[in-house]
């Protein structure tokens, strides 16, 4: 590779002194995480992304979900803490997610975007957000939808000031760049640095090799299998770098050591399982050996 600033992923390029665990902390010393996931349409992704933000070893983990999902409580792992939000028709409204503003002045990390689906009000609360609120953000999914459509969320996440990490996948990418997909396929460093640059952001292309960059510095992950390529997995990604954002990590590291981590879940799985059978929830297990095989 001529550019040394393109580099492949690999457990040395990860920090995880962070692992560690002191004998006399609490759950204050590894962060919250809040979540505004989900929709009557996909009340999955959000179970997904909480199950891996707490499976990953924050604190405490919050979900602002509509409360339509609730009847999903019996997949939830009990230790979320969830928030049901007044919605319209099946997705969050903006008057009812502001009635948990003082809920959000505690966060560490807030992740945004899992199978909300995309409509104005979800636009509204993505610019409330970005109007209001400075923690570090992390957009995925239809958070990244809205912000591909509205130029107001995309202006004010270019100054919004903390750290962010877009997480897009190609065509999610291509939205946002308003090119065809084949273009970001052609050449997904390129797209992904614009992205990162744009918005002053950490940007997590996702595929089959996927690419982490702030816009400078690019890693390349090569760790994963094709059992990954199914519906939810990406709502697993997002929860884990939450967490990790929550338990200190800078986005550029957390992005890293996630991405690393989620793939290890899912090559390890197939010692026992095949790429038809493991499933994203699976991997949210199997972040057991993975963090193991890390540290
Ligand atoms: P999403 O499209 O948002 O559900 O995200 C899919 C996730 O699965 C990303 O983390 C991808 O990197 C991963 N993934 C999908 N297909 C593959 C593949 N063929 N090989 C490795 N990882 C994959
Ligand atoms: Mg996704």
């Amino acid at each position: 590779i001529k550019d040394i600033k393109v580099k492949i992923l690999t457990a040395e390029d990860l920090e995880v002194s962070k692992f560690y665990r002191y004998p006399d902390s609490h759950k204050g010393d590894y962060g919250k995480v809040g979540i505004v996931a989900g929709s009557k349409y996909y009340p999955g992704a959000a179970v997904l992304c909480s199950n891996a933000a707490i499976k990953s070893g924050c604190g405490l983990c919050y979900l602002i979900t509509p409360q339509e999902t609730l009847y999903f409580q019996s997949l939830r792992k009990p230790e979320i803490i969830v928030l049901p939000v007044e919605s319209k028709e099946g997705v969050i409204s903006f008057d009812g997610f502001v009635k948990f503003k003082e809920y959000f002045a505690k966060l560490d990390v807030l992740g945004f975007g899992c199978g909300l689906t995309k409509n104005e009000e979800v636009e509204k609360i993505l610019i409330h957000i970005l109007e209001n609120f400075q923690i570090p953000i992390v957009i995925d999914a239809d958070g990244l939808n809205v912000l591909a459509s509205s130029q107001k969320a995309k202006n004010l996440l270019a100054i919004y000031k903390s750290q962010k990490v877009l997480t897009p996948h190609y065509m999610e990418a291509a939205r946002l760049l308003g090119v065809d997909v084949k273009d970001v396929a052609k050449n997904p460093i390129d797209a992904a640095k614009k992205i990162a640059r744009e918005f002053k952001s950490i940007c997590v292309l996702k595929g089959s090799r996927t690419i982490i960059t702030d816009g400078d510095e690019v890693f390349i992950n090569v760790l994963g299998n094709p059992g990954m390529a199914k519906g939810g997995s990406g709502d697993v990604l997002t929860g884990i770098i939450l967490s990790m954002i929550a338990q200190g990590y800078s986005a550029f590291e957390a992005a890293k050591i996630s991405v690393y981590l989620h793939s290890l879940s899912a090559d390890i799985l197939l010692e026992k399982k095949t790429m038809q059978t493991i499933l994203p929830s699976d991997v949210i297990e199997g972040l057991d050996s993975a963090i193991r095989r890390l540290i």
